[in-house]
């Protein structure tokens, strides 16, 4: 068998509708219903010519991924949903469906991580391969078919999912040059977020390419010792040089940029880290984002801080001037939550997809 085209591959997909004698307009309309209507393969293929419906459809790949499993969180808005990837491995993305009628998903870049981070169950599998990018870009295409039916649609797409998306920077940048295309998703690229563990280089490229796609940075300490205890990579990037990266991100980009910082036991929670924290951050453009920890396999000895040692670090914070908020956790019920992506999948728990 030939190797199949991606729909996702404009080069490929032209030099097929010129082999096939399609007008360009009647492809525009194909790629319009699937990506920007989400209305689903067999509609996009009735756009076509009767006499090349067939041969488009067998020459077309218009899934790289197979939906394997989609677990509803019973609690909240949350849906998991799993795919195979071409070579056979597992990812996900999580469907959060917030009580404003607004809709996010998180995607992931990679399976697996090489970042390995202590607290983060995709570290823990290790790195297995970087997914391409028509494998981000068809978790938004897929996500959006199943949620069509409810009458919503993604409104905000956050690399939050597994991997470190700075890790896989060409395959992102291609993926983020269609969402943001008008002929591609033409999603506004201030509807986007980039979670990264904190590469400098890869965040001022990306602020310089994208200056509206959001960036969030994974704090988690201010302290070198502690945030390498943590972090590996944090021994090759300093704070001082992620806190000058904040300031030419702030200098190159209109947005705020996001501080994620995870709620330690006795690791980061102390009012003597949030006034560090709150010094460290003075003179930047950014918003706090706390986040309390999701417990994961593998991690015995994390524990995620109380509510009330959380809260008194919000009101420092607060009242050292900072914007801060609280990361609301969705999808615990199903290992949706931040950082469990994939723990229990290999288990055969899942229900399958139907
Ligand atoms: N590699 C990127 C994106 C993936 S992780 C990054 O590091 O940002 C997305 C967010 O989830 C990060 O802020 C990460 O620190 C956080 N996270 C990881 N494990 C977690 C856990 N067990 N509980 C809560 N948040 C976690």
């Amino acid at each position: 068998m030939t190797d199949r085209i991606s729909l996702h591959d404009s080069v490929g997909v032209d030099l097929l509708r010129r082999e096939l004698g399609i007008d360009p307009h009647i492809v525009h309309r194909v790629r319009t219903v699937f990506f920007k209507k989400f209305r689903g393969r067999e509609a996009a293929i009735t756009e076509l010519p009767c006499g090349v419906r067939n041969v488009f459809a067998e020459r077309i790949q218009f899934y790289p991924l197979t939906l394997d499993a989609r677990l509803d969180s019973e609690q909240d808005g949350a849906t998991k949903l799993v795919f195979a990837t071409t070579s056979g491995k597992r990812i996900e993305s999580v469907l959060l469906r917030a009580g404003t009628g607004r809709t996010a998903l998180c995607i992931s870049s990679q399976v697996g991580c090489a970042a390995n981070c202590d607290f983060c169950a995709t570290g823990k599998m290790g790195f297995h391969s970087n997914l391409t990018a028509a494998e981000m870009l068809d978790q938004v295409v897929q996500a959006n078919e199943q949620i069509a039916g409810e009458n919503r649609s993604v409104r905000n797409i956050v690399f939050m999912g597994m991997g470190e998306p700075f890790h896989n920077e060409s395959e992102l940048y291609d993926a983020l040059d269609t969402l943001v295309d008008g002929r591609g998703f033409n999603h506004p690229a201030n509807r986007i977020l980039i979670s990264t563990v904190g590469i400098p280089d890869a965040m001022l490229r990306c602020a310089r390419r994208y200056p509206t796609v959001n960036q969030a940075l994974s704090l988690h300490s201010v302290r070198d010792d502690i945030r390498e205890s943590i972090i590996p990579l944090a021994r090759k990037y300093s704070i001082d040089e992620l806190r000058a990266t904040i300031l030419h991100l702030n200098a190159l980009q209109p947005s705020t940029v996001m501080i994620e910082y995870l709620m330690l036991a006795s690791v980061n929670d102390s009012l003597r880290d949030a006034a560090e924290l709150a010094e460290f951050l003075t003179g930047l453009r950014v918003h706090v984002n706390l986040i309390p920890y999701n417990a994961i396999e593998g991690a015995p000895h994390l524990v995620g801080s109380s509510r009330n040692v959380r809260d008194a670090f919000a009101a420092a914070l607060k009242a050292a001037g900072l914007t801060t908020t609280i990361r609301y956790s969705m999808g615990a019920d199903i290992e949706a939550a931040c950082g469990q992506l994939v723990q229990k999948m290999e288990r055969g728990r899942l229900a399958r997809a139907t």
